[in-house]
């Protein structure tokens, strides 16, 4: 194989050849990582062949965001990963659950939201969407005598649990009444991950997650992706995302790309240190309820038991009511380990009180703090909150 330095340079000034030297042939190299692959411009061998170009397809390259390399590997593993067909990576989570909106709605079109939906996504549709003309309809997640389907819906969205209250809905049951009624089905999977269950397999058209939270792991990255079996589907968002202009870079697929090797071993060690933390937490008599799926007295855990393989490390707490937000604050304040911030499934252990005003379905008659379990020693972790809970007595 030649080497570049080998290459002829032929009669070209010197700036010149350095600017037209080719690279090095990627066949032949063969090592752990892929590589990463940046491009605004990629080259088309002719006229011919730019004529012939077809943003949807994957077997060529025609312009950076379009893709490269790099982002149609991690397509194709967020795509395996979760037993679809096609993936599309968007620069954020809340991206891609804007451009599932953008792509599938139209003016005097209804869409079916769960009244305790991740909160940025209830603020896309109330603060934009509502002003496009889209119908936003509440409905109560664990109660489907609440869904109201009219000849105006055309898509429902769901999350599985809820990422602030937990509660884990019938996906299987809603999908179903959404799909005999001709709606689209759309899950914010960021909480399973792609391990926890599959979301196709309940039924559901199209799953979105955050890659910002276990994907990518690293508490580094923003970037969502969007998934599908739907080839028709597909087609709409890619057209979408292209008219739009969404893309996102190399360097952060590629620590996405990375953080994916270790997601199945992470999620599970994020999942038992969270249960050994909630069981913990659920003795402290300042605690009124622990909110995590896997709790036998928790909203939807029959559904979780029956469709999950496990469970994400987010769980939340409620104090007993007498207990104020200045006090709650004080306990958070005082936790050294558990950082406050906001996001999760980073290495990192995070806290952030919500106090009483959540979107529940339910009021909340006690403050609601929500953790995140890092990948710190869980005996540390459990020491932490001992510590910041004495603050309460
Ligand atoms: C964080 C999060 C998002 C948004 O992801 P970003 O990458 O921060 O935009 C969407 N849904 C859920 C459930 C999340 O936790």
């Amino acid at each position: 194989m030649p080497t570049p330095e080998r290459e002829s340079r032929g009669a070209l000034q010197p700036h010149t050849a350095l600017l037209h030297q080719r690279h090095w042939p990627a066949a032949g190299f063969d090592s752990v990582q892929p590589g990463t692959f940046k491009a605004s411009t990629t080259f088309f061998p002719n006229m011919a062949a730019w004529r012939r170009r077809d943003w949807l397809a994957k077997d060529g390259f025609i312009y950076g965001p379009h893709g490269t390399p790099t982002t149609f590997e991690l397509e194709a593993k967020v795509a395996a990963l979760e037993g679809a067909d096609h993936a599309l990576l968007c620069p954020s989570g809340l991206n891609a659950i804007a451009l599932v909106y953008m792509a599938l709605l139209r003016p005097g079109d209804e869409v079916l939201v769960p009244i305790n939906v991740y909160p940025a996504n209830r603020s896309l549709l109330t603060g934009e969407l509502a002003a496009w003309g889209i119908q936003v309809v509440l409905y109560d997640p664990m109660d489907l005598s609440t869904l109201r389907f009219s000849a105006a819906t055309r898509l429902l969205w769901l999350e599985a649990p809820c990422s602030i209250t937990m509660e884990f809905p019938d996906v299987r049951a809603i999908a179903a009444a959404a799909t005999a009624a001709g709606a689209l089905t759309a899950l914010d999977n960021t909480w399973g991950a792609g391990i926890a269950f599959s979301p196709f397999e309940l039924g559901v058209d199209i799953s979105v997650q955050a890659l910002t939270k276990y994907a990518a792991g690293s508490g580094d990255v923003v970037m969502g992706s969007i998934t599908t079996r739907d080839k028709g589907l597909y087609d709409a968002l890619k057209l979408c995302a292209m008219r739009w202009g969404v893309h996102v870079a190399g360097n952060d697929a590629e620590t996405v790309l990375r953080g994916l090797q270790s997601l199945p071993l992470r999620y599970r060690a994020h999942d038992a240190t969270a249960r050994l933390l909630t069981q913990h937490l659920a003795r402290h008599p300042a605690v009124a309820r622990v909110l995590h799926p896997a709790l036998p007295e928790a909203a939807g855990h029959s559904t979780w038991r029956r469709e999950c393989s496990a469970a994400a490390g987010v769980f939340s707490v409620v104090f007993q009511p007498s207990y104020t937000e200045a006090q709650v604050d004080a306990f958070v304040d005082a936790l050294r380990l558990f950082r406050i911030g906001f996001s999760w499934g980073g290495p990192i252990s995070l806290v952030l009180s919500y106090g009483r005003s959540v979107a529940a379905l339910e009021p909340l008659d006690g403050e609601l703090v929500r953790f995140s379990a890092g990948l710190e020693a869980a005996d540390d972790l459990v020491d932490d909150l001992s510590q910041a809970l004495a603050v309460l007595e």
